[in-house]
């Protein structure tokens, strides 16, 4: 990915759900409602709830048009990045040019804060695939977890996610973050099992802290850990842990400059680039070494795994 050519696009990154997935970022870093313990992006400087256009819609769509014109391997165009997109007031007609540019699935990664809002209802519901986050089902956790903008409430989410659901006519893929000590414990899981009953998502993904978090303290489940609330959820439920690995049919020509765009997004290993970058870790050893040496990027050990980050 040329970072000059296509400043708001990323990948296409390997996603556990969505395939190759071409990431759309709508959002200055970081910008969101929430600043969750387990973000991989940090801390949310300040949180906000304040919708705005930030950047030019058409300048966007440019950019997806000439990427497209690449022909490299694109599964889905997702909306996600630094941040909530729904932040940012244009998505809706994005979502709906894209759909007319291109036969390409539309996907929207979203922490739900903003689904109360009618609008913001009516924009999401031109997706094929919405990803919802749900991490809380009680106000304490909400905010132990999230540590939220102090005018939203999990309630008021819980409903805005209910609406949703009767609106869209696609996919929801709910996806539930469990945190070691903080949203795992069998009365809270109760809470959310009662939440998902009344959402009635086509899907619950459940996920744990994988990459490194915002804070030491949000600690992972163990896999034994996840399959038995997976049990507790039912047939809907699934464990979203591994990536399936897929051939990329289009290595990139500038290696460290594809590094670069990953590494800018989001936490990754050297197995999450083979990946991404369809490149054996011998063909990527070389740059990462230089963009180590050059301080562009660092390395980070989580979960006896090295991450790579923005250094
Ligand atoms: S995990 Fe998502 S919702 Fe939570 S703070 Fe990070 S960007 Fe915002």
């Amino acid at each position: 990915m040329n970072e000059k050519k296509f400043p708001h696009l990323y990948g296409p990154v390997p996603s556990r759900r969505l395939g190759y997935s071409l990431g759309v970022d709508l959002l200055p870093f970081k910008t969101c409602s929430l600043s969750c313990v387990y973000c991989q992006l940090g801390r949310t400087k300040k949180t906000t709830i304040r919708r705005r256009q930030f950047f030019s819609e058409k300048q966007i769509l440019e950019e997806i048009r000439d990427f497209l014109k690449t022909g490299t391997r694109v599964d889905f165009i997702t909306f996600s990045g630094s941040g909530e997109p729904t932040l940012n007031k244009s998505i809706g007609r994005l979502i709906r040019k894209i759909k007319k540019m291109t036969g390409i699935q539309v996907a929207v990664l979203t922490n739900s804060t903003l689904l109360s809002r009618p609008e913001v209802r009516k924009e999401l519901a031109a997706a094929d695939v919405v990803v919802p986050s749900l991490d809380a089902a009680t106000e304490k956790v909400f905010k132990k977890i999230n540590r939220p903008h102090p005018s939203l409430q999990a309630r008021k989410i819980i409903e805005g996610l209910v609406k949703f659901r009767r609106q869209f006519r696609g996919q929801i893929w709910l996806e539930i973050l469990l945190v070691k000590g903080i949203n795992d414990s069998p009365a809270h899981l109760k809470k959310l099992g009662d939440a998902v009953e009344r959402i009635k998502p086509d899907k619950i993904h459940l996920n744990t802290v994988v990459r490194p978090p915002a804070e030491k303290m949000a600690k992972p489940l163990s896999p034994v850990e996840l399959n038995r609330i997976k049990e507790f959820f039912g047939e809907k439920a699934e464990v979203v842990a591994s990536f399936r690995k897929k051939e990329q049919e289009t290595a990139p020509k500038n290696i460290s400059q594809a590094i670069l765009s990953i590494v800018r997004r989001r936490p990754v290993c050297l197995e999450d680039l083979e990946h991404s970058l369809g490149l054996t870790r011998e063909e990527l050893i070389l740059d990462i070494q230089r963009l180590l040496e050059q301080k562009k990027i660092k390395m980070v050990r989580h979960l006896e795994r090295d991450y790579f980050e923005p250094a």
